[in-house]
């Protein structure tokens, strides 16, 4: 079974706003394992909502259709539906005494051209907006030789679809169309390990029937979606669970968590259920871990706060970074990176502190410290972890892969796991390798001799 969503809206072609109806209407069709096979959009135009509407019924078999259904003179969409497919309009008198009751709620009399909401394609079905005034609409449209299509007509207000979508919509799909499979399908995010890699390491895995993986890269992470389909949501449910098992147990601290949670987000969790705090001194990072962290809701009880340390003196007066060790060093080094970290850990009085110093590049590498070049330590009550690493992306993907490395040790020393990660490699002077966690993202990620 194929369906199509047909967006309608002027502001949609200009660009003037996302259309978020579409992702959040394919998904929810793909829990029906039902393929959304065609994304299209029109304006507020007669001739091609109507050639859009027939190109819809010749490839699909259900057509999601938002927007256009307003009172003003540029919701064309029940108009245009009824006269393409041959119907008459006609006065739905529940829905009409409902609107008037609704307008009457917030102590409005009704305008006139409310009434136009009123009007339906005869013979279609109305779907109820309880948190609307435009109700929807289901019409059958029968075709040769193939079962009708079924075309589904909702507001263009994303809260108003959702809600239509989820209690209108879909049951009548199922209902509809028996032979429907059910299906759950959830992402596993992992940090650390390359999309080639984790395809590799999952091979094997014996998972239930009717379970299917499928391997994403979001940099700096790669992501793992299970689906199952089964004869009933139940069905699907267990399938899922004992196949997320299966891949966790495969994949162990590689995989940081599921659904929507980001990395943050978890060691946000971690840190408040563990009563931890932490603070930063970034230099190439220049606040990108403090930023990632404080977007979580609720951080304010684990993060103290965050110094960005990006010239010498920065380093010294802030952090007590030595000035010996910075003119015997460099900036970029080793004993830096932790004189950074022990620094802010005392300042901040917090149980870790993490510190990054680099050259993220494009230029301002040398022949002893390349582009590329970072080193991340952790302050810790147990004492202080380094490491030396070397990231081949641009600039922007440098700073944020070492963000997240840095984010991940959190993680990693919370739940007492090694901070050594698979793909993304540490490397010593004069022996140094890649990192190369997410392999989706190649382009200009360039290999070093
Ligand atoms: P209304 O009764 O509000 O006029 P409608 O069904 O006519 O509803 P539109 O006028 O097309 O819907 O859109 C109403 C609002 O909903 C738009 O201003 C826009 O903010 C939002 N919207 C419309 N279509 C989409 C879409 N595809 N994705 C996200 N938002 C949308
Ligand atoms: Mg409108």
């Amino acid at each position: 079974m194929r369906a199509e969503i047909l967006s309608i809206g002027d502001e949609l072609l200009r660009g003037e706003i996302v259309d978020t109806n579409k992702s959040f209407l394919s998904e929810r069709l793909l829990h029906l394992d039902v393929e959304a096979r065609f994304h299209s959009t029109v304006a507020d135009d007669r001739a091609d909502i109507t050639e859009a509407l027939l190109r819809a019924v010749a490839r699909a078999d259900i057509v999601l259709v938002s927007g256009g259904l307003g009172p003003t003179r540029d919701d064309l969409t029940i108009e245009v539906l009824a006269e393409t497919f041959g119907r008459k309009l006609v006065l739905d008198g529940a829905v009409l005494t409902e609107l008037r009751a609704f307008f009457a709620r917030f102590g409005r009399e009704m305008a006139a051209i409310n009434e136009k909401q009123a009007w339906f394609p005869e013979g279609a079905e109305v779907l109820a907006n309880p948190i609307g005034t435009a109700p929807g609409t289901l019409l059958e449209v029968e075709r040769k030789d193939r079962e009708a299509a079924l075309i589904f007509c909702m507001p263009g207000v994303p809260r108003e679809l959702h809600r239509m979508m989820d209690e209108q919509v879909m049951p009548r799909i199922v209902q509809k169309r028996r032979a429907i499979a059910f299906v759950r399908a959830t992402l596993l995010r992992t940090f650390g390990i390359g999309e080639s890699n984790l395809d590799e390491r999952l091979r094997e895995l014996a998972l239930p029937p009717g379970v299917e993986l499928g391997f994403r890269t979001q940099f700096p992470d790669n992501h793992v979606r299970a689906v199952a389909r089964a004869a009933s949501l139940e069905e699907a449910d267990e399938k899922l669970r004992a196949a997320v098992a299966a891949i966790r147990e495969r994949l162990g601290v590689l995989v940081y968590g599921n659904g929507e949670e980001t990395l943050e987000a978890v060691v946000v969790r971690r840190l408040d259920e563990g009563g931890r705090t932490l603070a930063t001194a970034e230099s190439c990072t220049g606040g990108m871990i403090a930023e990632l962290v404080t977007a979580v809701p609720g951080s304010s009880a684990v993060f103290r706060g965050g110094v960005v340390a990006y010239a010498n003196e920065a380093k010294t007066a802030l952090l007590g970074v030595p000035e010996a060790w910075l003119a015997e060093h460099g900036a970029v080094s080793d004993p830096v990176a932790r004189a950074m970290a022990e620094g802010a850990r005392a300042r901040f009085g917090t149980d870790y502190a993490l510190a990054t110093t680099g050259i993220a590049g494009p230029t301002g590498g040398t022949a002893d410290k390349p582009v590329g070049l970072l080193y991340i330590a952790l302050a810790t009550a147990d004492g202080t972890e380094s490491r030396e690493l070397f990231f081949a992306f641009d600039r922007e993907r440098n700073r944020r892969l070492g963000a997240q490395v840095a984010l991940d040790w959190v993680r990693r020393h919370l739940l007492g796991e090694a901070l050594d990660l698979p793909r993304v490699s540490t490397s010593l002077p004069g022996a140094r390798s890649e990192a190369k966690p997410s392999e989706g993202h190649r382009s200009g990620t360039g290999t070093r001799a």
